[in-house]
């Protein structure tokens, strides 16, 4: 009885799909698939229906649901307080998701639950304290402290993405002001800016050729590109590792972390960029701190996003249980 009832569900909502589990532990027991509706009206009944999907599914009873969103999220409430690629913004999503489920429901950052995820699947045991990049069109990213996701005051803190490693670098491509920014920098979008603005400089180049075709070089070509030997996508891709890398470094002084995990869809081009980032947050990170960290491509793989939710959901509700056990004790002492 008492490993059914350890039962949680994850929920990823991403850009293209939201995936949903039933977790037990580390592993997916049961799990569902839908495509993400972009649709404000429709939203939260489609996060519903895929936590609904696993929830009926599982094995035995689930004690909570945990959901991970691409959004600025205020963890105690669990309102959605900013959201760019997701018609989420302002909406009350722990309470709403709760009432129609009837669970306890807990609300985070997307970056968050991969990097719980990540500190919980490091190989040899539990990385305690982890910081995680996920690179894709963003930069994302969670820091883990003690085995405990740093959210900050109200849940808005480890926004790993916008930290400046170049003080007049571009302009951020997200809903941020600044400018040389890891996301300014490290990400999809970054990709995109420099491999079409080199392609328009040299026609004739195989970046030149695809700007031709389609007006611009997306992320994605450029890695295919590089993957092709051409060495204006291979230069660019280093040129991000090494953004990359001097970030690492913050992160290392700031937090001395354990391990630092490279995940997010950019990091299966990792082969590009991913030791000359080491390189690179080793010529810079305190000795001291550097030497007991290992930097390395996340482990976490697709269902990173549901095991952490899952793990957030699991790691609060024993935690709620215990605040209200506490409570219940001093009360009748009192
Ligand atoms: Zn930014």
């Amino acid at each position: 009885m008492s490993e059914i009832s350890e039962l949680s569900v994850g929920v990823d909502v991403g850009g293209t799909k939201i995936a949903a589990a039933a977790i037990s532990g580390t592993s997916v027991v049961e799990s569902h698939e839908r495509p993400t509706v972009l649709d404000p009206a429709a939203i939260v009944g489609e996060i519903e229906a895929a936590a609904r999907a696993v929830i009926d599914a599982a094995p035995g009873p689930v004690g909570a649901v945990g959901v991970g969103v691409p959004s600025q999220v205020h963890f105690a409430t669990g309102r959605v307080m900013a959201s760019v690629n997701i018609p989420l913004q302002g909406v009350e999503l722990r309470q709403e998701l709760g009432a129609r489920l009837g669970l306890p429901v807990f609300v985070d950052n997307d970056g968050n639950c991969a990097a719980l995820a990540e500190a919980f699947l490091a190989e040899g045991g539990a990385a305690r304290h982890l910081v995680m990049y996920t690179m894709g069109t963003g930069v994302g990213g969670g820091v883990v402290i003690d085995g405990q996701v740093f959210r900050g005051a109200t849940g808005l803190g480890a926004e790993l993405g916008h930290v400046v490693v170049q003080a007049d670098g571009p302009e951020c491509p997200g809903n941020c002001p600044n400018r040389g920014c890891m996301e300014a920098l490290c990400s999809g979008l970054a990709l995109e800016r420099d491999a079409t603005a080199l392609g328009r400089e040299r026609p004739d180049s195989p970046l030149g050729e695809i700007v031709a075709s389609k007006g611009r070089v997306t992320g994605r070509d450029t890695v295919a590109a590089a993957r092709e030997g051409d060495p204006d996508a291979c230069a660019l891709l280093e040129k991000l590792g090494t953004w990359l890398g001097v970030g690492v470094a913050n992160a290392i002084n700031t937090f001395e972390p354990e391990r630092v995990a490279i995940g997010g869809g950019l990091s299966a081009a990792a082969e590009f960029f991913f030791d000359r980032a080491v390189e690179e947050a080793s010529s810079r990170a305190l000795p001291e701190s550097l030497a007991s960290v290992r930097i390395a491509i996340a482990r976490g793989g697709p269902a990173a996003g549901v095991i952490g939710a899952g793990l957030l959901a699991s790691q609060e509700y024993a935690r709620a249980t215990r605040d209200t056990q506490t409570e219940t004790a001093s009360e009748g002492v009192l």
